[in-house]
This record gives C-alpha cells, structure tokens and sequence, in this order.
C-alpha cells in the first residue's frame, strides 16, 4: 500500500490553484475554493497544501515583502512582481551565473525576483501621463 490516496478534496485545491493564475497565498486560495466548496476547511486547505508540497505537486513562492504564494505551475520558471499592484507573473527561466567570490560560503541555490510594471499599471500610469 505505497498509493497515496488521491481525495476528492485534494483534486479540486489542486484544480484551483492550477486555475488562479495569480500565485495566491494560502489564504487566498482558501477564500476562492470555500466560495465554490463550502464545505472544505481552511484546515484542510493548509494541510493538503502542504501534502502537495510536500510531494512536488506544487510550488512554493517566497517573495520580498509578501506572504508565501502558491504556484500550481512546478516548472522550473521565474517571477515577476508589479512594484504598484503586487501582480505575480511566471516569466520564462534564465540560468544565472554564480559569482566568483561567495564569502566563503558554499552556495546551494538561489531566488531570482524581478519586479516591474505589470501591463494594466502600465497602461493607468500612461493615462496619468496623459
Ligand atoms: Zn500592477
Ligand atoms: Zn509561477
């Protein structure tokens, strides 16, 4: 008995947080799936979500000055976050060179995050410009 039991409750967190695009926090993918399933708790939210990370079903998004996010894409990618809105983006993977020198330090990885202007701030701030 090494199969790990695939719940219904499993299946449609997965569903939804495939489905939100947005890299939601934990909370936020908890206030989209209670409006569609009223009947899942937010324990079970976290602790499934959990179980998926555990097992590689999802990711894990660490970003500056957020809570985590979620990510149902696991695909090796990078982000980007809108400095203005705070919209998160999968932008296209780009291998980064280690520096020479790493203070001694033995590295074991790293976050690359970068931050700019997502496409409806930027159509707002050329409005404001006028
Ligand atoms: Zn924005
Ligand atoms: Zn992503």
């Amino acid at each position: 008995m090494t199969a790990k039991r695939n719940t219904p409750q499993k299946g449609i967190i997965l569903d939804t947080l495939c489905r939100m695009r947005s890299h939601p926090t934990a909370g936020e993918l908890y206030e989209e799936i209670h409006r569609l399933h009223p009947s899942i708790s937010r324990s079970t939210v976290y602790r499934v979500l959990g179980q998926m990370e555990e097992d590689g079903l999802v990711m894990r998004v660490c970003l500056m000055g957020s809570d985590d996010r979620f990510d149902g894409n696991v695909i090796r990618h990078n982000h980007i976050r809108c400095r203005r809105c705070g919209a998160v983006a999968d932008i296209p993977w780009v291998e980064v060179a280690h520096p020479c020198d790493t203070a001694g330090y033995e590295v074991t990885g790293y976050t690359v995050e970068y931050t700019g202007l997502c496409p409806a701030c930027r159509k707002a701030q050329a409005k404001q410009i006028g």
